[in-house]
């Protein structure tokens, strides 16, 4: 056996060795298993030109959370009564900064999702090249039907757990589903009342004029279009008289339909967790906004402005719809194999994912076999956490930047973000493969902090 030879061996058993303790281990938190799995697959190149990273066995390090905090919230309903949920952050590691992600309140919130999310986060931060950590955390509290003094009541109490390990310098949680805006503003002010001092950098996604960022709110759903918008360059092709499916209707799949729209696309479908909406004429993102923003309202509504659109029961059926782009925006593993094979047989050209891991192993790998260009969540959506260190510096010097600012700059880093990606999958053999692009991009650059800093 050659000395090359003797090395690929040695870092394929290495991977395959740290997979599988971390299988033994946590063999019951899927989502976890599934992120780590799909990070693990790109690195094999990269042990083979870093035996560094083995000897300092960086992917075992970098897969254990530095902590996992986990602990009750109690709150008090409209009927007087007690309510208890789980709250959760994962501080996953924080060599290129404070520990930084969203928060997410959704029934489906665990320990497993937490630790998948907080894991992807750390390449995405590492990949927008400003200095942030990865971290995430949630609860299994379903905002849905909630009053809005439950709601405050609610965040009041997760805060009361959670102002302890957070702080400008430590970490700095966000918004995520069930999360936006107003949840920032409740979480504010309770850990403004309980530190006894001012330090908006401890949150991001606030409201612009009371210490939010311009721009923040738009910030994922352009990145992604700005992201897909590289990638289409490459093929000598845009958006401009292109179909697109986009999932979801919040604030990720609201803002990728406006940028889409600014240039030149039609978007002919959007989604909530009921179902989905087709309107063959071009969503109309007045209706939208006023359906979802001002109403909080269910999308089946939408055909009660446009009858001419269609509303059907369920959510993958959207994948069915025929398109050139399609823009998965609303939340994990929507597209499995049968999807993606669906879309390809209607002849989609891109994908982006908008969304966390919106498309399964299978679903990727069926793309990239078949020629359909893929841009993965951890570069294609890190626009908004991209923006939330604008807000932490704009928060830190007091001095606050015009949307137009914020935007150029937004869409100068998802311009890095591509080429980054692009880049490091061509250096490693892999010409054309973001996926690997990304993942490799991000860890580098976490994996080489992590050996300067020393083993601790
Ligand atoms: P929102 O809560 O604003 O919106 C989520 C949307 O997805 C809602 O329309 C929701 O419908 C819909 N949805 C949920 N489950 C399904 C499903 N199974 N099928 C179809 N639609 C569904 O969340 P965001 O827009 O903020 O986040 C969306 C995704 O983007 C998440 O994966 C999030 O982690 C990721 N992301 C968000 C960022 C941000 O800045 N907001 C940053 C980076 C990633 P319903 O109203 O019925 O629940």
């Amino acid at each position: 056996m050659t000395k090359l030879q003797t090395e690929q061996s040695a870092a394929k058993q290495y991977i395959e060795h740290v997979y599988a303790q971390l299988e033994q281990i946590y063999g019951h938190e899927t989502e976890f298993l599934q992120a780590v799995e799909e990070i693990f697959l790109s690195l094999e190149p990269v042990f083979e030109q870093h035996p560094e990273y083995i000897e300092h066995n960086i992917l075992q390090r970098i897969a254990e959370p530095d902590r996992v905090v986990s602990f009750r919230v109690a709150w008090q309903d409209d009927n007087n009564k007690t309510q208890v949920n789980r709250g959760y952050r994962v501080q996953y590691n924080n060599v290129m900064g404070p520990y930084k992600g969203g928060i997410r309140f959704h029934p489906s919130v665990n320990e497993s999702i937490m630790k998948f999310l907080g894991f992807e986060q750390i390449f995405k931060n590492a990949l927008t090249g400003q200095p942030i950590g990865g971290g995430k955390g949630g609860s299994n509290f379903n905002p849905k039907g909630k009053s809005d003094a439950e709601i405050m009541r609610f965040c009041q109490a997760f805060m009361t757990e959670l102002y302890r390990h957070i702080g400008p310098d430590v970490d700095v949680p966000a918004g995520d589903i069930g999360v936006g805006a107003r949840e920032i503003g409740y979480f504010w002010g309770q850990y403004k009342r309980l530190q006894g001092a001012y330090q908006p950098g401890v949150l991001t996604g606030k409201r612009p004029g009371y210490g939010g960022s311009l721009g923040r709110k738009e910030a994922t759903g352009y990145g992604t279009v700005y992201f897909v918008e590289e990638m289409l360059k490459d093929i000598d092709q845009s958006f401009y008289n292109k179909t697109v499916v986009v999932s979801g209707s919040g604030n990720v799949a609201i803002y990728a339909i406006e940028k889409a729209r600014h240039l030149g696309a039609k978007v002919v479908a959007c989604s909530d967790s009921s179902g989905y909406i087709y309107d063959p004429e071009g969503i109309s993102l007045r209706t939208l906004k006023e359906i979802k923003e001002v109403k909080g309202d269910r999308i089946s509504t939408y055909v009660n402005y446009h009858p001419h659109a269609t509303y059907t029961e369920g959510c993958k059926g959207i994948w069915t719809i025929p398109c050139h782009i399609a823009l998965p925006c609303a939340t994990q593993n929507e597209i499995d194999l049968e999807s993606a094979q669906v879309l390809i047989d209607n002849g989609v050209k891109v994908v982006g994912e908008g969304a966390n891991m919106p498309c399964s192993i299978e679903a990727i790998n069926l793309f990239q076999n078949n020629g359909v260009l893929f841009g993965p969540a951890k570069a294609a959506n890190a626009g908004g956490v991209a923006v939330s260190a604008l807000e932490m510096a704009q928060n830190a010097t007091g001095i606050f930047w015009s949307f137009d600012d914020v935007d150029a700059q937004l869409h100068k880093i998802m311009k890095d973000i591509y080429a980054n990606a692009k880049g490091c999958a061509e250096k490693y053999g892999f010409p054309g493969n973001l996926v690997i692009g990304a993942n490799i991009a991000g860890f580098t650059k976490v994996a080489d902090g992590m050996i300067a800093e020393g083993v601790y």
